[in-house]
């Protein structure tokens, strides 16, 4: 039961009993008593009948048409994932139309929407199956009663809570942790994607993760400078050169780049490259101190030629970015755009 707004208008939900389709006023009234155990004046404004799902579509394109949102994936909406993931949808798809839009995307770029997004919408739909399994009407009844049954029921659903339910509030991992390793409009570094969880998302620049966030010196976010376009970021001056032969290779591919130097910010250790490439919506899409900048841009941009290197995955480090400060030593200036 929750609010509709402050001149009491409710939503009052109800699960219908197996094989049952629908519920007379009087039915709905009384449980409405019972659950506020109290007899309380109760109009019945409107009634909607709502089933949860587990659907995915087969495809998300077909030419000019793009699935996002519900209309591309249904799952029950516990742990509030869905309208996080139709906006995830919109992020990842925004930038690539516009790409297509202003002339240097290829088709690529539109065929890799479903394949990053669909592994995160198949993990997203099984938490929330998950989550679906115990609901607050399973939990014992009894609850109230001041005997050392109640309070044997109250100890045994404080249990069953924590063990059943943290996993639909405690989220981290599954709202901000997926990555698009294996896209294929970003250049896997060879090295493996950090391991899912639930809550815990340890910060990663590894192709295909949200780029690792870092307060720089002035107190401003790393974010706060990334560009419109593609970012580079700079982060150690071995990698100047080639910092502006991809400069230069974005330019001719018409691909927008901001090159921001970060030299003296201190975040080669968290980004574990002294170069990393950022895309419009803010995941790592390359990282290293070696590249062809020709074919990356036509990798990165989803250009119909551009085959991607194949790498061999080497075993993943046990250096990771955690326990490095993520303050950088200096603000971000723009060094060419
Ligand atoms: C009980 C419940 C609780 C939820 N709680 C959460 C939560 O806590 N957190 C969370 O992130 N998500 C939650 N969700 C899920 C969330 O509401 C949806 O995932 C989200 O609204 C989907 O957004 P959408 O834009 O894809 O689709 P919708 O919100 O369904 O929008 C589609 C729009 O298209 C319109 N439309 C349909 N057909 C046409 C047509 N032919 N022409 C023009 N317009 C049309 C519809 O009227 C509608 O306005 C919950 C859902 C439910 C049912």
């Amino acid at each position: 039961m929750g609010p509709l707004d402050r001149d009491g208008k409710w939503a009052f939900g109800i699960m219908l009993p197996p094989g049952v389709r629908a519920m007379e006023d009087d039915e709905i009234i009384r449980r409405v008593h019972a659950a506020m155990r109290r007899p309380l004046d109760v109009e019945i404004l409107t009634r909607e009948a709502w089933a949860a799902h587990r659907l995915i579509a087969d495809r998300y394109r077909n030419g000019r048409i793009l699935l996002a949102g519900d209309a591309c994936h249904l799952h029950p909406p516990f742990g509030g994932y869905g309208m996080n993931l139709g906006i995830a949808d919109g992020v990842d798809l925004g930038w690539k139309l516009a790409a297509i839009l202003e002339g240097w995307g290829g088709e690529g770029l539109l065929d890799s929407y479903e394949e990053e997004r669909r592994p995160v919408h198949l993990r997203t739909i099984a938490e929330a199956v998950q989550n679906f399994r115990v609901l607050s009407d399973h939990l014992k009844d009894n609850l109230d009663a001041d005997t050392p049954e109640g309070e044997r029921a109250r100890a045994a659903v404080v249990a069953e809570i924590i063990a059943t339910k943290t996993r639909e509030f405690s989220t981290l991992g599954v709202v901000l942790g997926s990555c698009y390793a294996g896209s294929p409009v970003m250049v896997d570094d060879g090295s493996a994607p950090p391991a899912e969880h639930y809550s815990e998302c340890e910060p990663s620049a590894h192709p295909g993760c949200l780029a690792p966030h870092a307060w720089l010196d002035d107190g401003t976010s790393l974010y706060d400078h990334f560009g419109l376009g593609y970012t580079l970021l700079l982060l150690d001056d071995a990698a100047s050169a080639l910092a502006g032969r991809i400069r230069d290779a974005g330019g001719s591919a018409g691909v927008p780049l901001t090159v921001l130097d970060l030299r003296e910010a201190g975040l080669a250790g968290l980004y574990q490259a002294p170069l990393a490439l950022i895309r419009p919506d803010q995941f790592v899409s390359w990282r290293g101190s070696d590249a062809d900048p020709a074919e990356l841009m036509g990798i990165l941009r989803g250009a119909p030629a551009a085959a991607k290197p194949k790498r061999a995955r080497a075993p993943r480090s046990k250096k990771s970015a955690k326990g490095q400060s993520s303050k950088g030593a200096a603000a971000a200036s723009v060094l060419l755009t």
